[in-house]
């Protein structure tokens, strides 16, 4: 196996196959140590090529410098105590699980004293999910609706409601050889609310590439709260206004959108039982980044753990903070 950090060969795994490669400590450390030198290492201080393993914290000593190089500087598992074998388990039970891991459960099987340490660590990877999701955008017809995640007995349902945290889901679709729509990509957001304004810059966000000011939405499709028809306005694109006089007209005439939303709302009312609104995020998040690596299900895991292995951590102090470190970037 050879897996390159900027041209990542993302290959298959199954129960199988897992303990073969990843079943000890060495393992793991071998493949985020050829993910960050694939080349071979140099010392991210001097670049010098040549290194002593400092067997007991896995260090590599740089020859001239005498820099300690770690292979989990700066990436999902910075600084961590907890031995990458039962990271990488908790990665690949993310990775590939459609309704969601138990955090519980897995603090279990995976011998966790502190249910805080696992909890935080499932956040982490949401993050290194979350993190890699926001490189892509939305193109062409978008379908958009909006729900509302929260306790039920939270007052009355729908928009206006009090204490439920408002989520804007927004899924591309394109057209399969035979005709016929399919999903495409997926983001789903926390919001302030479902003003035209918000959604707005929440589609500017989704749709604009990065250094190009002109959106890749052609169209979109909603229901007709106003909000949606002064957005197309704006943007200039084509609205496809579904008419819902029953609520169950949502699942045939936004489909995707509600695909999503009772995806997110199985898991985290399934094994998760609620989450709080300044964590609710990294929850869609993780729901999201499996919905778009449907087609992928045997790389997912390598997928997981290359976005884990190559963006920045949270912190367990910037979780706890009042926004719950809310990664709006997706
Ligand atoms: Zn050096």
């Amino acid at each position: 196996m050879h897996v390159k950090l900027n041209k990542p060969v993302y290959e298959d795994m199954n129960l199988l196959k897992f303990p073969k490669e990843f079943g000890s400590e060495d393992g793991c450390w071998d493949w985020l140590f050829r993910t960050r030198w694939p080349e071979g290492f140099y010392c991210p201080r001097c670049g010098h090529s040549e290194y002593t393993l400092l067997e007991e914290r896995r260090l590599c000593l740089c020859g001239a410098c005498r820099y300690q190089a770690s292979v989990t500087a700066g990436n999902i598992f910075h600084k961590t105590k907890t031995p990458l074998l039962k990271w990488f388990w908790l990665i690949y039970r993310m990775a590939t699980s459609k309704t969601g891991v138990s955090i519980a459960e897995m603090q279990q099987q995976l011998k966790i004293k502190d249910y805080k340490t696992i909890w935080a660590m499932a956040h982490k990877i949401r993050k290194g999910m979350a993190d890699r999701d926001s490189h892509y955008r939305l193109a062409g017809l978008v379908e958009v609706d909006e729900s509302f995640f929260g306790p039920s007995s939270s007052g009355k349902p729908g928009r206006g409601a009090e204490r439920k945290s408002v989520v804007i889901v927004a899924v591309s679709t394109w057209l399969n050889s035979s005709g016929k729509e399919e999903p495409g990509f997926a983001h789903a957001f926390v919001a302030q609310d479902s003003s035209a304004d918000t959604i707005e810059a929440i589609l500017n966000r989704l749709t604009v590439p990065v250094n190009e000011v002109k959106p890749l939405i052609t169209a979109l499709r909603s229901d007709g709260w106003r909000s949606y028809q002064k957005v197309t306005k704006k943007l200039g694109v084509v609205h496809y206004r579904a008419i819902l006089s029953d609520p169950k007209d949502s699942m045939r005439l936004l489909p995707w959108t509600h695909r999503l939303i009772a995806n997110a709302k199985a898991v985290i009312s399934g094994p998760h039982r609620g989450v709080a609104h300044k964590h609710l995020q990294r929850y869609l998040s993780e729901v999201c980044y499996r919905f778009n690596r449907r087609f992928w299900p045997e790389e997912s895991f390598h997928r997981l753990l290359n976005a884990c292995a190559t963006t920045s951590t949270v912190t367990h102090k910037e979780l706890m903070a009042p926004n719950g470190a809310a990664d709006q970037s997706q």
